[in-house]
This record gives C-alpha cells, sequence and structure tokens, in this order.
C-alpha cells in the first residue's frame, strides 16, 4: 500500500503507544444485534449496563413500525439541509410536539445532541459575550463556548457560592451572559440545582441554558426533564435535549420562545449547513414522545426508578461507592484508571458490560465503572450482574 511509505502522520503511532503504556488504549465493543439490557457483545452475551437506552425504546415495536412506515411513504433520506429543501412536514410536526411536550413556545430539531449545543451556545453569543459554565458541563457545551469566541468562566461544580463569586467578579460586563449547566451530570448523575441557578441568573441579568440529554425521559412528570422536575418553567430560556438516549433514537433539540427557535433556524451552522435527519428517525422519535407522554411512559420511567432505586441500594450494601448519583447513571468509583479498565474487562468475561471511564472523560484519579440501568433489566439480571460485581470487586480488592 502506497501510504505505508509516506511519514506525515507517523506523530499517530507514538501517541497511540502512549496510550497504550498508560493502559488507556480501547478497542471498540461491538454489539451483534440489538441494543437490549442483555445482549451480545463480541461475541459474548453480557448484562448490558453501558447504554444510554434508560427506556427500552431502541427496539420497541410502535418505533420499529413508525420508522418502517415512514421508509414506505418518504423513502430513506431527506436530501437536503433544513434551510433549504430538506424540511420535510414530518420535520416541523416533531417539533410542534415536543415544544408542547416540553410546555415550551417553539422547538427545533437538530442532528444530534451535540450539535443542538455547539450550534445554539455559538450562534447566541459571540466575542464580546461571557459564558459562566459548570466544570462538569458536557464536551458539547464546551465545544459551543468555544466555538462562540465568548469569554468563558468556569465555576465548581454545582457550588452556587462559587458560581455567584463568578457572576459578581463580572457584574459590570459589557456584553451578555450565558449561565449554563447539564441537567443531569453525564458522569456523576448528579442534578443541578436549577432554582438556584436561576435565581442566580434573574439576579445578575443572565441568559439560562440547560442541557437535558440525561433527564429527559427520566425526569419529571412523563419524563419531561428537570425544568419540570424542579418546576422551573419559564426560567429557562434555552432547554436542550437529546433524542439519542431515553428517546431511542437520534438527534438533538432545542426548546425555547418562537424567536429563538426562528433566530436559530437562521443563524445555528449545524441547521444550515448538515442536511436534515431521514424521514424514519422523525418518525420514530414523533413516536416515541406519543409513547412517553402515554400511560405507558408513566409506567416506564416509573420502572425505570424502581430498578434504579434496587441496583444502587444493593451496590451500596456490597460496599461499592457510587459518588453522588441521584440517577440512573451510577458510577462504581475505582481511582485509577489502571484497575476501572483491569475491572471492566474482567467483569465483561464474567458476562456484565459495564465500560471503564477514565481521562480525558473524566478527572485523573477519578476512574470508574459507568453501569446504567433500564426500565427493560429484568430484577433477575440485575440481581445476576450484582453477584459478578460481587465477585469481581472482591478478587480485584476493590470492595
Ligand atoms: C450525550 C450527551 C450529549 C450529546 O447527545 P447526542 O445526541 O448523543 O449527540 C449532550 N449533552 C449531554 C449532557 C450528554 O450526555
Amino acid at each position: 500500500m502506497a501510504s505505508a511509505a509516506r511519514p506525515q502522520l507517523d506523530y499517530l503511532h507514538a501517541a497511540l503507544e502512549d496510550l497504550k503504556a498508560k493502559h488507556l488504549y480501547t478497542h471498540l465493543r461491538v454489539l451483534d444485534g440489538e441494543q437490549k439490557p442483555v445482549c451480545m457483545v463480541d461475541g459474548q452475551e453480557v448484562i448490558n449496563l453501558a447504554s444510554n437506552n434508560y427506556l427500552g425504546l431502541t427496539t420497541h415495536p410502535k418505533m420499529r413500525r413508525a420508522a418502517i412506515e415512514a421508509v414506505r411513504k418518504y423513502g430513506v433520506g431527506s436530501g437536503a439541509v433544513r434551510s433549504i429543501a430538506g424540511t420535510m412536514k414530518i420535520h416541523m410536526e416533531l417539533e410542534e410536539q415536543i415544544a408542547r411536550f416540553k410546555n415550551t413556545e417553539s422547538c427545533v430539531v437538530f442532528q444530534s445532541g451535540f450539535a443542538a449545543n455547539a450550534g445554539t451556545v455559538s450562534a447566541v453569543l459571540g466575542k464580546e459575550d461571557l459564558i459562566i459554565s459548570d466544570e462538569l458541563n458536557h464536551a458539547s457545551i464546551i465545544d459551543g463556548c468555544r466555538l462562540s469566541k465568548a469569554t468563558i468562566k468556569v465555576f465548581k461544580h454545582k457550588d452556587l457560592n462559587d458560581c455567584e463569586r463568578v457572576l459578581k467578579e463580572t457584574e459590570n460586563w459589557n456584553g451578555k451572559k450565558l449561565l449554563v449547566t447539564d441537567g443531569v451530570f453525564s458522569m456523576d448523575g448528579d442534578i443541578a440545582d436549577l432554582p438556584g441557578l436561576c435565581t442566580l441568573a434573574e439576579r445578575y441579568n443572565c441568559i439560562t441554558m440547560v442541557d437535558d440529554a440525561h433527564s429527559s425521559g427520566v425526569l419529571g412528570r412523563n419524563g419531561r426533564g428537570t425544568v419540570d422536575h424542579q418546576n422551573c418553567h419559564g426560567r429557562v430560556d434555552i432547554q436542550v435535549g437529546t433524542l439519542s438516549k431515553a428517546i431511542g433514537v437520534l438527534g438533538g433539540y432545542v426548546c425555547g420562545s418562537r424567536e429563538l427557535i426562528d433566530y436559530l433556524y437562521h443563524r445555528a451552522r449545524p441547521f444550515i449547513f448538515s442536511t436534515s435527519h431521514p424521514p424514519s428517525v422523525v418518525a420514530s422519535c414523533q413516536a416515541a414522545f406519543e409513547l412517553l407522554d402515554s400511560e405507558t411512559g408513566a409506567k416506564l420511567v416509573k420502572k425505570l426508578w424502581a430498578n434504579t432505586k434496587f441496583f444502587k441500594r444493593k451496590l451500596k450494601k456490597l460496599g461499592f461507592k457510587t459518588g453522588p448519583s441521584e440517577t440512573p447513571i451510577t458510577p462504581i468509583l475505582v481511582g485509577e484508571a489502571a484497575k476501572a479498565f483491569e475491572f471492566g474487562r474482567e467483569l465483561f468475561a464474567e458476562g456484565v458490560f459495564a465500560p471503564a471511564i477514565g481521562y480525558p472523560t473524566v478527572a485523573e484519579g477519578k476512574a470508574r465503572l459507568r453501569a446504567i440501568v433500564t426500565a427493560t433489566h429484568k430484577r433477575a439480571d440485575l440481581e445476576r450482574a450484582l453477584e459478578i460485581l460481587e465477585r469481581v470487586g472482591k478478587k480485584l480488592a476493590i470492595v
């Protein structure tokens, strides 16, 4: 092959070797078949504690039917970006449906949650502006902040006093100010103090933005998210969510005032420069919100929480440390990256898939497994996972 002789990318080899030396090199686990609570991964049957498929919607029969029906009716692609010819009637209907669900005036759907965050922050703010951001906010928010070229000030995780310190220091800021937080933090599973942050934002005149990727379908009535869960309706200007986690499909959305959404239609770069969702994705998202807003949805959310409480209570009893988690995201803290990865590998060999997460996704020295319980895990699956966790945890002297 001709590429072998060209040395231009040799530094990548060195970087990969470095990862291997630090035990941070991983290979991609490959699912053989469906994304389910017990599934085939790398040719082995495992209890799956690794997905964000909170409600089991990735394989729900209604969702499959909606997708297939949409392929029959509309084909497989939208053929253009939204702002040219890629807006189909179902794109508009889904946006209206989400806005109603979220109790906001309007909604815009993006290709992913990542695109929603990055595209929105960078459109709404400019280089003369200021962003006040929780230190554990998701990478897509951080990238959006950087793309906006605004000044970024970070406050200590969930620390309202530290947040106020930043706000006081910047009280005379001339440009716009954005206070932004994850609703549920993706690595620790704790919930932002929205009432506290909203009060600060009101006092210091900031735009408010919450990313509910891990709380839509999980918290609030029928999974309406943290704003509903903490009764902050009308106090959050920009509500972001994803269609890729509990909703079970793919995409992201922003909810807010009609003018915010209209502005994003004109200025959010992923909206303008990247092709819209294929009809099957849109139709299955519509089916997901219909499900979520029905009795089935309420039942699924209830089951999710019953499973979560059971699993966490048992884990703690076994002596595992789950940190500040308040949601189905359950970190199992280990500390050292090499040990966390060893724990993950041994568990996998025994039939439990709970991936290890190390730097740079979490801070150095805070490596962990990250287990996510879903509504579709059977009690027997969780009990078996707990047995294996206990056995391997003891063997590696983690408990
Ligand atoms: C997963 C996640 C995203 C990205 O959502 P995708 O739809 O997967 O692109 C954004 N924000 C947070 C907090 C997330 O956890």
